[in-house]
Order: C-alpha cells, then structure tokens, then sequence
C-alpha cells in the first residue's frame, strides 16, 4: 500500500519576491477538515472560488507561510488541480472506477484508475512566464492562475445576463480577448497589449504558456474491450469538492448517540481514530 502524502512538491509552484515555492503541506485529516471540504460548496459563487476555499481550509502551508486565500488564487491552474486530487486521495482511495462509452463501437465498460499513477510533470524555466514575438512585435504574458478563474467565470455569469441577438459567440471571444488582456505583462508592445484580439497572437501566447505550464494529466486513454478503440477518458480533479458530508454526519450522529461526546471533540479525532471507533461500535451492537 502506497503511504500517504500529506506534504510534497507543487509541479508549478508559487513565484513570490522572484523565488519559486514549490513545498506545500496538508492537515492532519479530522472531521473538521471533511467537514469544511464538504461545505466549501455550499455558499460559493463559482467552481473557482470553492477551489481556493477549500485549498485554504485544508493546506496548512504553502512554502513556509499559510495558505492564504491570495496565494491559493496565485497559484496556476494545474497546481491547483495537483492539490485537490492529492486532496481526493488523502480523503479516499487513491483507485477509482470509470464508466466509459466507446466512441466507434458504443460499448460501455468499466475501468479502473489510481489516480496516483496519472502522471505529473514539473514546470520547465521560466515557469510562470513566456515571452515571444508576434510580427516583429515583443509579448511577454505569464500563465493562467485560480485568481483568472474566478474572475473569468465572473465575467461568464454576467455575460449571460446579456441577451443581445447571437451574443454567445461574441461573448466567448471577447472574454478570450479580456482574458489575454489580463495574462500580457508590462514590456510587452504597446500595439499588442492594446490590441490582444490580434489575429493569431493568442494562439501564440497559449502554445508558449503551454510549453511552461506543469503537466498534470487528468485524461487518459481506455481501450474498448470489444473492438480495441482508444477511448479518452477525462478524470474530474475536482471531484472530493462538495462530498462527503451526509456519510461525515452520520458518522458523527453515531458516535455522538453512543458516546455522547460533543461534535466539536468528534470532528477534532483524526480520521483513521474515528473510524476505528465507528468499526467498535459497528461490532459492538453485532455482539449485543
Ligand atoms: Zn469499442
């Protein structure tokens, strides 16, 4: 059995002061860590926003410092969904059952994933940031963290309340044009950075952002069992978020009907504890 992670190396990692932190650290896993996980869910405005509090009310350390909800949003996009699949495996079994539809034959079938076998690859120099020219013009643009996310899904949910004719195909591409916007840094030419709906500088910037970008993998390829098609299947990193929670009370109902402690302490045992005093009691009414 593979031990635990609780603590390791982000693939990206967060540049702050022109150093790159790559160490980040857990909580010891109690009801109060699940429970938080479980209700992040409830209030939040967007999938981003309960990512980063999530991140913030399970990570006890990013480098040597708190996971503060500024430097979770910092962090790019595939550090985050590297954490809350490291999460989903801490809180779980790391192996998965997929369902599958075969794309040529239409057979489904079952598959299973350990999720801790999906590869993971660290971020080459210069991490976060890639630079190039587009028609002899200089860009730099650095790559997409949670903080755009939550601002591009923001921005997504007002622009739907916009319900001018055939607005949808306009509006995609100009949050894209918003989104480039926001990614150009200082020093990039001033026709690009006014104009980032340029034909073709998008397309460049995301090849170059791509080339620096971590690889965590989270597709993967699932042979038909009928007829041999390679078959993409997405994994969901995100998958831990907003579950959990009625097994979590219930769990604690039944210790605190039995025992009577309070769900404050309940919460408070460390998880392998209070399971193996759910397997006594499970015993304990067996036997009576
Ligand atoms: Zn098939």
């Amino acid at each position: 059995m593979t031990a635990l992670r609780s603590e390791g190396l982000l693939p990206g990692g967060l540049v702050e002061g022109g150093a790159r932190t790559r160490t980040y650290a857990f909580r010891p896993l109690d009801g109060a860590v699940e429970l938080a996980l479980g209700e992040v869910v409830v209030d939040a405005p967007s999938l981003p926003v309960a990512v980063t509090r999530a991140l913030c009310a399970t990570l006890a350390t990013l480098g040597d410092a708190p996971a503060s909800a500024e430097r979770v949003d910092a962090l790019c996009v595939a550090d985050r969904q590297f954490l809350m699949r490291e999460l989903q495996c801490l809180c779980d079994a790391s192996t998965r059952w997929l369902v599958a539809t075969c794309a040529v034959c239409g057979e489904r079938f079952d598959l299973e994933v350990d999720l801790r076998a999906l590869p993971v690859t660290p971020a080459p120099a210069p991490f976060p940031l890639a630079s190039g020219t587009h028609d002899g013009r200089v860009w730099h643009a650095r790559l997409p963290t949670g903080a755009d996310q939550a601002w591009l899904a923001r921005a997504d949910a007002a622009s739907l309340g916009n319900d001018d004719v055939g607005g949808d195909d306009k509006d995609i591409a100009d949050l894209e044009t918003r989104l480039m916007q926001r990614l150009l840094l200082d020093g990039t030419d001033p026709h690009l950075s006014e104009n980032p709906a340029t034909p073709g500088l998008r397309e460049a910037v995301e090849a170059a952002l791509d080339a620096v970008a971590p690889g965590v993998v989270t597709t993967l390829g699932a042979p038909c069992p009928v007829c041999g098609q390679v078959n993409a299947v997405t994994t969901d990193p995100y998958e831990r978020l907003g579950t959990g929670l009625d097994d979590l009370l219930r769990q604690v109902y039944a210790l605190a009907s039995h025992y009577h402690w309070s769900e404050a302490d309940i919460l408070r045992l460390p998880r392998s504890r209070r399971h193996a005093y759910l397997a006594l009691l499970d015993t304990a009414v067996e036997t009576a």
